[in-house]
């Protein structure tokens, strides 16, 4: 299938209240113009670098997320524009992100990553370590973010059984972080091109789907 068919595909078939966001980290800009052209208008990326090159040669109405693991240090690159920051994992980097947002006047959304597969090498808070930092209350001081909900990853495996556990998890503790925000906290970003038809019936409300639109990552 070509990505504009792939990209209509999904459109059609994604059941309402589930955004799409196409995971175009590692394709050139006239990748990504083909799937803007039908239709899609939010993408995510992994790397500040490589949003910054896409963000200036794309058309502007693209909503701009940032999937991948942040540097605090390269948070000032991308506060200007980017419509949703998935990957937030610490406190720091969240305190960075507020403090950036403020200096030029915004208001910048984002997800708390929350670490529930089994491999040690995923990036994510211990969900306990959340609930502490938010029970302390310092996040509510913060302004100048929006914390819209939760993003997370699966355990890599073949074993249905062991993702859907992952996904039930993720619902679980987006429905009990809930009560510490207003109605905004609403986004639960799960399911990736292998398992996003699994997420989404676990609850997903935002799928991050990469290879199966754009083609296998060199
Ligand atoms: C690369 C990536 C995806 C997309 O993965 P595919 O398997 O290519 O669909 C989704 N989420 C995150 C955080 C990623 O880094």
């Amino acid at each position: 299938m070509s990505i504009e068919q792939k990209i209509k595909e999904l459109h059609s078939s994604l059941p309402q209240g589930v955004t799409l966001v196409a995971v175009s980290k590692f394709h050139p800009a006239e990748v990504l113009q083909r799937a803007y052209d039908a239709g899609q208008r939010i993408f995510g990326e992994s790397r500040v670098q490589e949003l910054l090159v896409k963000h200036e040669a794309l058309p502007n109405d693209i909503e701009w997320q940032m999937i991948g693991h942040l540097q605090t240090n390269k948070v000032r690159q991308i506060v200007p524009f980017v419509s949703l920051i998935q990957s937030v994992d610490s406190v720091r980097l969240i305190e960075c992100i507020n403090r950036e947002a403020e200096r030029i006047g915004r208001v910048v959304d984002i997800l708390l990553e929350i670490h529930v597969a089994k491999e040690e090498s995923k990036t994510g808070w211990q969900y306990d370590e959340l609930v502490e930092y938010l029970q302390s209350g310092a996040l509510a001081e913060l302004k100048n973010i929006r914390v819209r909900g939760v993003m997370g990853m699966a355990t890599n495996t073949d074993d249905e059984m062991v993702i859907r556990a992952d996904f039930e998890q993720l619902a679980r503790h987006k429905e009990a972080l809930a009560l510490h925000f207003d109605a905004s906290f609403d986004t639960l970003s799960m399911g990736m091109s292998d398992d996003f038809e699994l997420a989404i019936e676990c609850g997903s409300t935002m799928v991050r789907i990469g290879s199966s639109i754009f083609g296998e990552r060199n």
